[in-house]
């Protein structure tokens, strides 16, 4: 029976075992289904029954080349480590002290707990901790970065601290959940980083998850208009669903000419650039009104020529966002719990646990222009 000295457990609401399934990284692109020992929460933290796993782009390429994933102090391949981010659950097990969250709250969680100690952190920039995947041995300052750094969520158990917790409302399937922290990511980019106010213009470039959610809360925060510009008119369609008010087919015509025809012959204040396609930074630069902002959310794997003259000249804010900060995620699971926008459009694939490969599979191959899969632990009860 799972009794660890100092953790508080309740049988009754939320039994737990001692040992649990869990996936975990061989070599690169091998996962193995192994049995490790469920782990135990310490003073801030809990122990979360996993109930859902959305899968990430990011997951993708940690499994396959390593980075951005950190496991002391190096690549994550065959150090029993599992992998796995964008998780909901329930609180199964209270660390010593913990009264901020009760067994059996329905929670979703944000990823990076950070070191709390170093400027950025202070900052409530802890995605950018400076103690990054430092969480061992004698240079342990306590960052965790679960499914990056510690262990993540293609499992049925993992430990959080509690700052990475978000309440969910009991209205919101367990699905939609895992979606709150990609959410969470664009309302960081476009509100925290970017200082987006109501009524200003939008173009977001690339209609994948963190696009689309773009696209969402952007308008939720009552940005106008909002454009969305991609290769597919599937993709396209669901960003109308989700509030654009212009979608741009990149393949029929030419985007940066499109945004400011139908912006009235000016350029916009934000560009969300979420395609990593080589161009995108000047395109951004060129769909832009003087003193716009791009906030970058994906790149290209190979460096790119910049025109940075048309940057300087035009006044141009660049920054890179990576992954959610400052309690931005609470924000977006607000607007989700009110309605504001229908997040389980992009949920499009469901799969149980032990099909974890075959769910990479949808979601790296696209089949059946996948967008979200997520993966459940258990059947509903
Ligand atoms: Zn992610
Ligand atoms: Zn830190």
């Amino acid at each position: 029976m799972y009794a660890p000295a100092g953790v508080k457990t309740d049988a009754k609401k939320v039994p737990v075992p001692d040992r649990m399934r869990a996936w975990v990284l061989g070599d690169p692109e091998q996962l193995i289904l192994t049995d490790k020992p469920v782990p135990v929460p310490a003073r801030a933290e809990v122990l979360v029954r996993i109930d859902a796993v959305a899968i990430c782009a990011t997951d993708l390429d940690v499994i396959k080349s390593g980075p951005p994933a950190l496991i002391k102090g190096g690549l994550p391949f065959n150090k029993n480590w599992t992998p796995g981010h964008e998780y909901m659950g329930t609180v199964a097990a209270l660390g010593p002290g913990v009264d901020e969250f009760a067994i059996g709250d329905r929670i979703t969680v944000e990823i990076h707990a950070g070191c709390g100690q170093c400027k950025r952190c202070r900052m409530g920039m802890y995605t950018s901790c400076l103690n990054y995947g430092l969480n061992y041995g004698e240079v342990d300052k306590g960052h965790r970065a679960n499914g990056f750094t510690t262990d993540g969520g293609f499992a049925e158990y993992a430990v959080n601290n509690i700052n990475t917790l978000i309440k969910i409302a009991d209205t919101m399937s367990d699905e939609e959940a895992t979606l709150v922290v990609t959410a969470g990511t664009s309302m960081y980019g476009l509100t925290e980083l970017g200082g987006l106010i109501a009524g200003e213009s939008v173009v977001v470039i690339g209609p994948g998850p963190i696009g689309l959610l773009g696209v969402a809360v952007a308008k939720a925060l009552g940005a106008y208009p909002v454009f969305l510009t991609g290769t597919r008119d599937a993709r396209l369609q669901k960003g109308r669903e989700l509030g654009a008010d212009h979608v741009i087919n990149v393949t029929k015509e030419n985007a940066v000419e499109a945004v400011r025809r139908l912006n009235g012959g000016k350029g916009v204040d934000y560009v969300v650039e979420c395609s990593g396609a080589p161009d995108a930074i000047n395109e951004a630069g060129r769909m832009l009104n003087r003193g716009g902002k791009i906030c970058l959310a994906a790149f290209p794997h190979d460096p790119v020529l910049i025109d940075v003259a048309h940057l300087v000249r035009n006044n141009i804010y660049i920054y890179g966002i990576r992954g959610e900060g400052k309690s931005a995620t609470h924000r977006a699971e607000v607007f989700m719990r009110e309605k504001r926008f229908d997040a389980t459009k992009i949920h499009t694939h469901t799969f149980m646990l032990e099909d974890l490969p075959e769910a990479i599979r949808y979601a790296r191959d696209r089949v059946e222009d996948a967008i979200k899969v997520v993966v459940k632990m258990r059947d509903a009860a």
